[in-house]
């Protein structure tokens, strides 16, 4: 019965929300895993909890006009999606990329009411961002374009009620331009946004916070089965700031990362991924990753254009645990299956929904297999700018130390909370189930305390 409604539930949000394939991507795999927690407790129904957290609380779309070097307008759409402030202010980062639409910012808004309250901390949920692409563009560009998408986007924020951050796009550089804007337009020096410069009011650790988080996640789940990263392969996609900080402390754990990607191709580098090139190629050149055998001639390259149809070539490489850290559906159901043969038994993501549902499913289905989910596994990041708000609303900095080891207490809080709701729940093990339950619980008895609106 419960099984029914949902699949009517999921029926009518796609009715209602025609092309957002991605939102509904997300939006089953979490109705999915809480019908153990719906047949046990009938006051989410009667409170029409699901149709409700499924509809955001406000969406903010804006027309962004800036001028590029050529002194050509250029017309771009912004968004910000305030999902859910049952636990707290809207909390998620800003994306700034060619396919961000109104689909894919409601998948990663909702997404993030889930994740931001695995943290234990007191954030909402939101997202924003525009359909405009960074890469290629000079300094002067992405000011301009920043300071005209804050001329918009500053109606909603403010420290206590939505604080945007980065996400794919949108990283210092970005931010740096967002806050002078905000600054400047609402004459306010405050925590609206965080992945703030550090001698501005960011935090120590924030950069580096997704990719250690979802290295500790991982460390935890292998802990449990009495395991350790220690001497482990591990493919790693993606080369943004989750990536390189994954390989980082990978190394820290005395584990070897052989693999980045980006969207020119792969590197696979069975020495190890030099994480000082990478970092330089990245964050200070911003080039693509076939500059990377400048440093490391020994690596092997592959463009984009030689990978298998329908695959991420990246996971043909043979490890023992992957960490998908690029983007969304990075992961499908073909490479899960290589993955698998080649002997890989840990899957965490530090992207957000990197895996399909086919792929998830089959993962599941492998008992010897660990699977770290995206809103456990990643919440690090947002975790982070979680500590960042509370430094900046006490006019603290925080050391390195103190705030990477709040970092580890929280990563460990989420595995705990995760893993002993999926035994409570009758599925031991399964963090999918575990995590969706625990993030969701929270957040729903929240809105039913605070009435119908
Ligand atoms: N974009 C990151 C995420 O997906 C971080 C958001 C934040 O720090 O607010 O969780």
């Amino acid at each position: 019965m419960v099984r029914d409604y949902i699949t009517d539930v999921l029926e009518d949000i796609r009715r209602k929300n025609p092309g957002q394939e991605v939102f509904l991507q997300a939006a089953t795999e979490i109705l999915h895993s809480l019908v153990p927690l719906l047949e046990r407790e009938d006051k989410y129904i009667k409170n029409r909890i699901i149709e409700r957290i499924l509809v955001p609380e406000r969406t903010l779309m804006f027309r962004v006009v800036y001028v590029n070097d050529k002194l050509e307008p250029c017309v771009h759409t912004g968004y910000r999606i305030e999902f859910n402030s049952a636990i707290g202010p809207y909390k998620g980062g800003l994306r700034f990329h060619p396919t961000a639409n109104l689909g894919v910012l409601k998948f990663l808004g909702f997404e993030q009411i889930f994740k931001n309250s695995l943290t234990g901390l007191n954030m909402g949920g939101g997202k924003g961002g525009a359909n405009f692409n960074p890469k290629g563009k000079s300094d002067g560009e992405i000011m301009r374009f920043c300071q005209n998408f804050m001329i918009e986007l500053q109606r909603l924020i403010s420290d206590v009620s939505d604080v945007p951050a980065g996400d794919i796009g949108v990283g210092a550089r970005e931010i740096g331009y967002l806050f002078g804007a905000y600054k400047k337009i609402k004459r306010r020096f405050d925590g609206s946004l965080t992945g703030k410069g550090l001698n501005w009011g960011g935090s120590l650790a924030r950069t580096e916070a997704t990719g250690y988080g979802s290295v500790y996640f991982a460390n935890e789940m292998l802990c449990k089965k009495g395991d350790a990263l220690r001497g482990k392969k591990c493919a790693i996609s993606g080369s943004g700031n989750v990536a390189i900080y994954t390989a980082e402390k990978l190394y820290q754990m005395e584990a070897l990362p052989i693999t980045v990607s980006d969207s020119t191709g792969f590197i696979y580098d069975m020495d190890g991924i030099d994480v000082m090139a990478l970092k330089k190629i990245k964050e200070e050149l911003r080039l693509g990753l076939s500059e990377y055998l400048k440093y490391r001639p020994k690596a092997k390259f592959t463009p984009l254009a030689e990978y298998p149809a329908g695959r991420n070539a990246v996971w043909n490489i043979p490890c023992d645990a992957a960490f998908p850290s690029a983007t969304q559906n990075e992961l499908n159901l073909e490479d899960a299956k290589e993955l698998y043969k080649n002997g890989c038994r840990l899957i965490c993501e530090g992207a957000n929904m990197p895996s399909t549902l086919e792929a998830i499913d089959f993962i599941l289905s492998k008992k010897d297999m660990l699977f770290g989910p995206a809103k456990a596994a990643n919440a690090g990041g947002v975790a982070t700018s979680g500590l960042e708000m509370a430094q900046n609303a006490s006019m603290q900095s925080w050391s390195f130390e103190d705030v990477d080891s709040r970092l580890h207490d929280i990563m460990r809080h989420i595995f705990r909370i995760s893993y002993d709701t999926s035994k409570e729940f009758g599925d031991e093990g399964n963090l999918v189930l575990g995590s969706n339950i625990a993030g969701f619980r929270k957040v729903a008895d929240a809105m039913i305390d605070q009435g119908y609106l």
